[in-house]
């Protein structure tokens, strides 16, 4: 894999480079389309005073605290991985506005002392002030940040440092708030009503929250750049109702905005929650996937490998036999040269067809077709079959053959095929081994059925189960004692490279038949 394709995955995997979704970006219109009807559905009631719902303040005071530490817990984790300072400053604005949720709920005016208001609508201001500018630093360093050194060590303290600082500007603003309330402008008339002092902050926050967006906007590449527009649309609509259209605390327009809030909170841990577990998901797949493929590549090489000692095997073991029928023909008091010399071409030829072998299971297995040509399978099995008698004459089996000339030819590879005839013939000859209470025959023939050519081995031997039919052509599949199961497998991974068929059948009255078909190579008729 390149460089390129890498980085390009490493885009697609974390939260803050991954591109959203059509489907995402059509959620989050949704949800701010949503915040708009509600918007104007609160509108001609924005005013209505809801003064008995005081008690519910610390319930809603906590669950904002709650989701916005929850977040900047999960964006300092993003950014413990990321090393981005853009999410740096999105999870100490994060921080920041859930460290002052407390101050300001034990300010609220009754909580504990009644003279707290400007105290509350202070802390407040300073919540919808900072924050805007917590995302304005993250919308302007995004693009031009260089990536923190990838140190854990330098990570984590960045992230202590950062809590730290931002709980003492959250302290100095508490700090500020309740001991010099006659240094600032009054942000309330009364326990319930703003100021103008108070629009001027509204204002300046809802300024803020368009330079965001405008930002935002432009650069909106992330999925995290398209739900941060969500939010900063939710915390405009949520001081618009707070502020130009409720009539002051406690009114149904102060609620809604409130609730406005909640929302605004929720949404990127939402997100954030979401995206993590269908990151995590995708992880789990890739892994799975991961280590199916290393199996599979295991077993390729396994199977290549059993494949090349399967096929070399036979030869070489024929080559032994021929061996000790040679000595035997020389060790006789008038040693029969004539035989002898038989039984040595005969190893020769072996040894030819090894090395041959070898050479076309190499060619099989690389990229790129082997060598093929026309040629006349009666030629080929009898050839196969000359090769083969050294086996059967020790196998006390009687090999019969029905090869008629002048059949089409087939393309192919002459040394895979006739590896093939012969591994269905030493199976047969293998097969009829325990075969006592009757002759045992190997039945070749060679026929044109249609357009094809079909070559089949038939045995006396005990047969198939009806239920191995199939198994028999997978790779490791063997009845035998020191079978390898691997002759089959690469017969089918010849005839089917070679786009014939191979398949087994019952032979009557008993035994086994095995046949394979390959096309008829006719020449085109001439124009
Ligand atoms: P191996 O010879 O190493 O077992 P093969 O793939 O050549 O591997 O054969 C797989 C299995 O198919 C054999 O173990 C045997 O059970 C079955 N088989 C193959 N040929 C015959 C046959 N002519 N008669 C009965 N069973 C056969």
């Amino acid at each position: 894999m390149t460089a390129a394709t890498e980085t390009q995955r490493d885009d697609g995997l974390l939260l803050t480079t991954m591109p959203p979704r059509p489907a995402q970006v059509r959620l989050a219109a949704a949800v701010v389309l949503c915040l708009l009807a509600a918007l104007a559905a609160a509108w001609p009631f924005a005013r209505m005073p809801l003064d008995a719902t005081e008690p519910l303040l610390p319930a809603y005071a906590a669950a904002i605290l709650i989701t916005d530490l929850i977040t900047a817990v999960l964006l300092f984790g993003l950014f413990a991985i990321e090393r981005s300072r853009a999410i740096l400053a999105l999870a100490t604005g994060y921080l920041f506005v859930a460290v002052l949720v407390a101050p300001w709920l034990l300010t609220f005016p009754g909580a504990i002392d009644a003279g707290m208001t400007e105290a509350t609508a202070w802390i407040g201001a300073a919540r919808r002030v900072g924050f805007p500018l917590f995302v304005l630093a993250y919308a302007t360093v995004k693009d031009t940040e260089p990536a923190f050194p990838n140190s854990p060590v330098r990570g984590a303290r960045l992230v202590a440092a950062a809590t730290l600082a931002t709980v003492a500007l959250a302290a100095l603003v508490v700090a500020v708030a309740l001991a010099h309330p006659g240094l600032l402008p009054r942000l309330m008339r009364d326990d319930t009503r703003m100021s103008s002092a108070w629009m001027v902050v509204a204002s300046l926050a809802m300024a803020l929250y368009a330079v965001d967006l405008a930002l935002l906007w432009r650069r909106r590449r992330s999925l995290l750049d398209t739900w941060m527009i969500v939010v900063i649309c939710t915390l405009a609509i949520e001081l618009t109702l707070l502020s130009f259209l409720s009539s002051g605390r406690l009114s149904l327009g102060w609620w809604a905005g409130w609730l406005c809030g909640l929302a605004s909170a929720s949404i990127l841990l939402l997100v954030l929650l979401s995206e993590t577990t269908t990151l995590y998901v995708r992880l789990a797949r890739a892994t799975i996937a991961e280590r199916r493929a290393r199996a599979e590549r295991l077993t390729a090489v396994e199977a290549f490998s059993a494949a090349i000692a399967h096929e070399v095997n036979q030869p070489l073991a024929s080559m032994v036999t021929n061996a000790d029928a040679a000595m035997r023909w020389l060790d006789r008091p008038r040693p029969d040269l004539g035989e002898a010399r038989g039984a040595l071409e005969r190893i020769a030829a072996d040894g030819h067809r090894a090395s041959q072998l070898v050479a076309s299971i190499r060619a099989m297995f690389r990229s790129g077709a082997p060598v093929r040509a026309p040629l006349d399978l009666t030629d080929l099995v009898a050839s196969v079959l000359r090769c083969q008698q050294g086996e059967a004459r020790i196998g006390h089996v009687s090999v019969r053959a029905d090869l008629v000339p002048g059949l089409p030819h087939v393309v192919g590879e002459p040394v895979q095929l006739g590896q093939v005839v012969a591994n269905l013939v030493a199976n047969a000859i293998d097969a009829m081994a325990g075969i006592t209470d009757r002759a045992r025959i190997v039945f070749v023939q060679c026929r044109s059925v249609a357009t094809e050519v079909v070559v089949s081995v038939a045995d006396s031997g005990p047969g198939l189960d009806p239920a191995d039919r199939e198994r028999v052509f997978e790779p490791f599949f063997s009845t035998k004692d020191s079978g390898m199961g691997m002759g089959l497998a690469f017969c089918r991974t010849v005839i089917e490279s070679h786009g014939g068929r191979i398949w087994a059948a019952d032979n009557a009255p008993v035994g086994a038949v095995f046949s394979f078909a390959l096309p008829a190579d006719v020449p085109e008729a001439p124009q």
